[in-house]
């Protein structure tokens, strides 16, 4: 009879596999909680027994498979740390000088949807069966999956990738490199300069101009005239970070729009920032043409509305707060995590 994987094994299989290609159809937080929750249970279980040995082999690969996605996808300190600890002790069981293998044996430039295949197989005798007739491994080459070296090389390349994301996602950025782009010798701030950067998508920019804005507007360190600016730059650079930026960037964001005084009127029928809306484009026309009309002279704001009053006016600085602190919380939609894991 021709060996078969379990139904529940196979829709794990199903299910990771979405996840690592990125496209999850089953919600990927709980489902790689229960990964690491099942990794950390097998833990427990006598490691020198062949059920022990399969399933450290199996989690090993999995928790490997998956980390890039808990790494860079979700926003969550406690998933993060069901598997740092998981693998912590998966690391533990593997011994590095037990590979008697032949060099070049190991299984090696895996792609993360093979991986998942093999590391559910693993975890039974029947799922290795089936796995080693559907690839063709001989023995040896079977074998080589439970090769202690092995093991600890994937264990040691997921939590150096983790431990590096973590601080990515929940420690401090450091935007001060951006201090020699973003200040004049005079110590004013070049508008423009900041504006180019966020043009430039390719370079990933929205998240540091979008901090270091906030933590200029949060030291006070600005003039009154580069206000609206700094506001503007924040803002884009909020508006513009589609995939959600983590807590590191969005616990000062949240901070700098805090700032802004929510409650206020005035008698103005329209103000400038409605004109230059429609578009990323437009809006950058906008913000370099108020601060450097000279050399961009055309701009989607028209002339009626362009005192640098209406500019100023609290209830646009309101409206902007209020539609960046909407991208905050779908944000936390998006990516998970805990409450607490968005503060400080
Ligand atoms: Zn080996
Ligand atoms: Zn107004």
């Amino acid at each position: 009879m021709t060996p078969t994987l379990s139904a529940d094994h196979r829709e794990l299989i199903a299910d990771l596999s979405g996840i690592v290609s990125d496209y999850p159809y089953a919600d990927p937080e709980s489902t790689l909680a229960v990964l690491a929750g099942d990794a950390g249970e097998a833990l427990g279980r006598d490691a020198t027994s062949p059920e022990g040995s399969r399933e450290r082999t199996g989690y090993t690969i999995l928790l490997h498979a998956t980390c890039w996605y808990v790494s860079s996808r979700i926003f969550s300190k406690s998933l993060f740390a069901s598997y740092v600890q998981a693998l912590e002790g998966l690391r533990a069981q593997s011994d590095r000088t037990a590979c008697a293998c032949p060099a070049g044996a190991h299984p090696a430039d895996l792609d993360s949807e093979y991986e998942v295949e093999a590391g559910v197989s693993m975890l039974t005798e029947a799922g290795r069966a089936a796995f080693a007739e559907d690839y063709g491994l001989d023995e040896d080459e079977l074998a080589a999956f439970d090769c202690g070296a092995f093991l600890a090389d994937l264990a040691d390349e997921a939590l150096g990738r983790l431990r590096e994301a973590h601080q990515e996602l929940f420690g401090g950025i450091d935007v001060s490199p951006l201090d020699g782009k973003f200040l004049r010798d005079d110590d004013h701030i070049d508008i423009v300069a900041m504006q180019e950067a966020l043009s430039r998508s390719w370079e990933d920019n929205t998240g540091p101009v979008a901090l270091w804005s906030a933590r200029r507007w949060l030291t006070g360190q600005l003039r009154d005239e580069e206000r609206i600016g700094v506001f503007l730059c924040l803002w884009m650079g909020i508006d513009q970070s589609y995939g959600g930026l983590p807590p590191s960037y969005a616990r000062d964001l949240a901070a700098a729009l805090d700032t802004i005084d929510l409650d206020v009127t005035c008698e103005h029928p329209q103000h400038p920032w409605s004109t230059a809306d429609s578009t990323v484009r437009s809006r950058h026309r906008a913000v370099v043409h108020l601060y450097a009309p000279d050399d961009h002279p055309d701009t989607p704001v028209p002339a009626e509305l362009s005192a640098r009053e209406l500019w100023e006016c609290p209830v646009q600085y309101a409206q902007l707060a209020r539609e960046a602190l909407k991208d905050l919380e779908g944000w936390r939609t998006m990516r998970g995590g805990d409450d607490e894991d968005w503060e400080d």
